[in-house]
C-alpha cells in the first residue's frame, strides 16, 4: 500500500481501520492470513466513500458479514476487507398493506439471529427456518441461506444495495433472481450482485402467536444441536447438495469420509458435510481435506462436489 492510501485511511477513517489484520478473528473457521486493510464503516456515507476510494486507487475489495461461510487462505487478502456490523445493525418493523402481515427491515450488518429473535418477540412468523443460522443479514441474503424448510428468497420483499457504480438502489423481490444458496442476478440489469454491497433487506412476515413461535424456535434449535457438531469452528455445510439424488453429506458419509483428518482439520464425525477446525488447523489443511473429499466422492459416485463455502484470499 502506498503512503497516500495510508494517509487517506488513517486521516479519514481513523480507528475503524486496521492494517495487516489476521482474518482468523473474523471467520467462524478461525483460520486465515492477514488482510492488507480491514475496515468497519459505521455509516452508509463512510461505506460509500470507502468503496469509491478503493475504486479510484484500484484496491481489490471484499465485503463480509459474520464470516460464517467464508474460508480465508493462509496468505491472507490483498486489498481491503469491509466488515459490516456496528452502524449497519438497525432492525425496524413497518406496516404491510396486506392484512395480518408486517414488514421487518433489517440492515445488512444485523445478526440473522437477532432478526429471528426480533420477529419472534413481535409475534411474526416466517423466519423460523433461519433459527440457528449464524452470520449477518447481508451474508444470508447473498447466500440465500436456508434449510429444507425455507430460505431467504421466500420471505424477502426488497433489497437495497450499493451497486458497482456507487449508486444506492432498491429492488423489489420480483427483480431478484435467487438460486440454491446464492443471489444469482437482477432481472433487467447487467449488475452482478457479487460486485454490489447489500445494505438492507425487507422481509414479509405474518402475525402469529409469540409463545407458539418461541416453542417452535426451541424445537428447531434443539434439532440443529443434535445433527451438527457443536463447539468446533466450522462454516456449516462445506459442499452444496447436488441438484438431485443424495445430499453431499450422504455421499461423503457413504464414501467413508466421516472422521478423516488432515492436519488440524477433520470431517465431522457428527455430520459428514461439516469440515471442522479440530486442532489449530490452517486454511491449507481445510483445503487439502476439501480436495480429498471431492476426489473420494468422485471416485465412488462420479459426482464432483462443489463448495458452498466461499474460498477467498491470495
Ligand atoms: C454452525 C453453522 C451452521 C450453519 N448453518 C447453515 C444453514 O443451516 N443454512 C445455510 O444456508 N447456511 C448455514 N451456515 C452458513 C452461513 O452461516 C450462512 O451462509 C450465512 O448466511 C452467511 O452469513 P455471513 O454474514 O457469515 O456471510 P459471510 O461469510 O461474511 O459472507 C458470505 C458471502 O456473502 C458476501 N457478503 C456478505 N455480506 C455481504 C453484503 N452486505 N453485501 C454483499 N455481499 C456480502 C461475502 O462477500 C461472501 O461472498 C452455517 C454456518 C455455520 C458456521
Amino acid at each position: 500500500m502506498n503512503e497516500e492510501t495510508h494517509r487517506w485511511l488513517t486521516g479519514r477513517f481513523g480507528g475503524s481501520i486496521r492494517f495487516e489484520e489476521p482474518m482468523s478473528g473474523y471467520t467462524s473457521f478461525k483460520v486465515g492470513g492477514p488482510a492488507d486493510i480491514l475496515a468497519h464503516p459505521e455509516s452508509v456515507e463512510d461505506l460509500v466513500e470507502l468503496i469509491d476510494g478503493c475504486k479510484k486507487r484500484k484496491l481489490p475489495l471484499l465485503v463480509m458479514g459474520g464470516g460464517t461461510n467464508t474460508l480465508v487462505k493462509d496468505s491472507g487478502i490483498r486489498g481491503m476487507v469491509v466488515v459490516l456490523s456496528k452502524g449497519f445493525d438497525r432492525i425496524r418493523k413497518n406496516k404491510s398493506p396486506e392484512a395480518g402481515r408486517m414488514i421487518i427491515t433489517a440492515m445488512a450488518g444485523a445478526r440473522l439471529g437477532t432478526l429471528c429473535g426480533f420477529a419472534v418477540k413481535q409475534g411474526l412468523k416466517g423466519l423460523s427456518f433461519a433459527a440457528g443460522i449464524p452470520g449477518s443479514v447481508g451474508g444470508a441474503i447473498m447466500m440465500n441461506a436456508g434449510t429444507a424448510s425455507g430460505c431467504m428468497a421466500d420471505i424477502l420483499t426488497s433489497v437495497t444495495m450499493l451497486d458497482s457504480n456507487g449508486k444506492i438502489i432498491s429492488f423489489d423481490r420480483g427483480s431478484l433472481r435467487f438460486e440454491y444458496r446464492r443471489l444469482a442476478g437482477i432481472i433487467g440489469s447487467d449488475e452482478n450482485p457479487e460486485s454490489s454491497v447489500i445494505i438492507e433487506g425487507g422481509f414479509k412476515l405474518q402475525s402469529f402467536d409469540t409463545q407458539a413461535l418461541e416453542k417452535e424456535t426451541r424445537v428447531l434449535m434443539h434439532e440443529r444441536m443434535k445433527k451438527q457438531p457443536v463447539g468446533l469452528p466450522c462454516a456449516g455445510c462445506f459442499f452444496k447438495n447436488p441438484p438431485a439424488g443424495k445430499t453431499a453429506g450422504q455421499l461423503m458419509e457413504e464414501a467413508g469420509l466421516k472422521g478423516k483428518r488432515i492436519g488440524g482439520a477433520q470431517i465431522s464425525t457428527v455430520h459428514a458435510n461439516f469440515i471442522v477446525n479440530r486442532d489449530n488447523a490452517c486454511a491449507a489443511d481445510i483445503l487439502a481435506l476439501m480436495e480429498h473429499a471431492q476426489q473420494t466422492v468422485f471416485k465412488k459416485f462420479g459426482i464432483r462436489l462443489q463448495p458452498e463455502v466461499k474460498i477467498v484470499g491470495a
